[in-house]
């Protein structure tokens, strides 16, 4: 079992790592945004919900994401480990986490934090919201979620540092060769 919290701004590239990760080391990928969209797109109570923070480039209340984190373990119970990506965000949120997998047994084993510039963050996500038509990747609400990343979930880098768990990686350069860093480190550690 090994659980992996893959941590950073918006467009670091977490979703991208997650998925490969999920794949080479056979875990199962909580990305809370994915479940966001996807329940937006059925436009089910919770997506209705969620959509007025996430359109504005705000986060999703604690309340509501420690709901579907909840929700999530116990329908995977039977998962080799998980990648958490896009969560924790907030000092309580990773408090609710570490309280849920230490009373599984399970707790988070690494945090793969990866540094990407605030100048190559936004030409990243602008670039991503021509292509995907995401309501968030527009550069008014990019910088809302900039400021939001440095208020709110930034001060967890701090949080895991002193749980002697936070390996930083650089983010910027070939998607291939940063994904080779992560998983040497991955497999030094495991
Ligand atoms: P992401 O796909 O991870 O960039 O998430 C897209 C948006 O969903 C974020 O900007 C937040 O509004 C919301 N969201 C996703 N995960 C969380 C979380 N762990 N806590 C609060 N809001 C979240």
């Amino acid at each position: 079992m090994i659980n992996i919290v893959i941590f950073g701004p918006p467009g670091s590239g977490k979703g991208t790592h997650s998925i490969k990760l999920a794949e080479k080391y056979q875990l199962f990928h909580l990305s809370t945004g994915d479940i966001f969209r996807y329940e937006i797109n059925n436009k089910t109570p919770l997506g209705i919900e969620a959509k007025n923070y996430i359109d504005k480039g705000n986060l999703v209340p604690d309340d509501l994401v420690i709901k579907v984190l909840l929700s999530t373990l116990e329908k995977q119970k039977n998962a080799k480990g998980f990648i958490f990506d896009g969560f924790p965000r907030t000092i309580i949120q990773a408090q609710k986490l570490d309280e849920e997998l230490n009373k599984k047994g399970i707790p988070i084993n690494i945090v793969i934090s990866l540094e990407v510039n605030d100048a190559e963050i936004i030409t990243r996500l602008v670039k991503r919201g021509l292509d995907s038509g995401r309501s968030d990747d527009n550069e008014t609400i990019i910088k809302q979620r900039l400021e939001i990343y440095k208020n709110q979930t930034a001060p967890l880098l701090d949080y895991y540092t002193k749980q002697n768990k936070l390996i930083n990686i650089d983010g910027v350069g070939m998607i291939d060769n940063i994904f080779t860093n992560i998983c040497n480190i991955i497999d030094d550690n495991f």
